[in-house]
């Protein structure tokens, strides 16, 4: 079993076809996803982060079906953490209240060991001082942390990360690799990106989409062979 496994995935929007017939599977390790704008690394995200079906194909995660009952549904987004490209935050909510809500989405019903793990993640990303500080007052590159750290919640089975570095400044992308490479061994990471230095520091695998199909996939160092 894969742990993310796509088979024949499509996706239209109108007439656009955002993905056409993808087959791809993922397990442990790190794969980036480049191309051009509108190539449909969102959409596959999407689809992977359970956020949006897709019309066609198949798609299988932890060997679940994502649209399948409420209890298989709930199993798969207990393992499953997603930072999307733009997350909205409810204006007086605490970093910690942030995360905490995501937490409660999860279903985990146990108050004690939910505000554990919440501050475990809060302080894998460095925020574990600003806990308390309402995320409208943090700053750009803390507030990118806070949504990584509802995206770390549970030590992830599978980790989809749209363009997780966009906004950073090279310190905290460096941060970002860091936590990246610790929880990364018994995970699926995805991530896109258009930054072509954080594909070479950080994924062993690419994976090159455009106009929805699949144009590349192997390592960096095949990528730059063939290019
Ligand atoms: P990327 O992330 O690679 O830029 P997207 O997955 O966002 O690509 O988009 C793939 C294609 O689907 C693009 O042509 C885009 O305009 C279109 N698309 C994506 N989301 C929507 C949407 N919600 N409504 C209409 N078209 C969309
Ligand atoms: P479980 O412990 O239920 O088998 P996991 O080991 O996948 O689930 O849980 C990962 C983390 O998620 C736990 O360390 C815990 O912090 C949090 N968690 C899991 N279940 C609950 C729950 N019912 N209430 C609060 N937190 C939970």
């Amino acid at each position: 079993m894969n742990t993310v496994e796509l088979t024949g995935v499509t996706k239209a929007y109108g007439s656009t076809r955002a993905l056409d017939a993808v087959d791809l599977s993922f397990d442990r390790g790190i794969t980036g996803l480049l191309g051009p704008n509108g190539a449909g690394k969102t959409t596959l995200l999407r689809i992977v982060a359970t956020s949006i079906a897709a019309d066609g194909g198949e798609v299988r995660l932890l060997d679940r079906d994502p649209h399948g009952s409420q209890a298989e549904v709930t199993a798969i987004r207990r393992q499953l953490g997603y930072l999307p490209q733009e997350l909205g935050y409810p204006a007086d909510m605490t970093a910690f209240g942030f995360v905490e809500y995501v937490a409660v989405l999860k279903e985990w019903n146990d108050r004690r060991r939910r505000h554990a793990e919440v501050r475990r993640v809060l302080e894998l990303v460095g925020l574990g001082d600003l806990a308390t500080k309402r995320v409208a007052r943090l700053s750009g590159g803390q507030r990118r942390r806070v949504a990584l750290a509802q995206a770390l919640l549970g030590d992830p089975r599978i980790l989809v990360l749209d363009e997780p570095t966009t906004g950073l400044d090279p310190t905290q992308r460096a941060d970002l690799r860091r936590t990246l490479s610790v929880i990364a061994g018994g995970c699926a990471v995805l991530l896109s990106t258009h930054q072509t230095e954080d594909v070479a520091a950080l994924c062993e695998r690419v994976v090159v989409l455009a106009s929805g199909t699949v144009r590349f996939d192997g390592t960096v160092t095949d990528l730059v062979a063939t290019a």
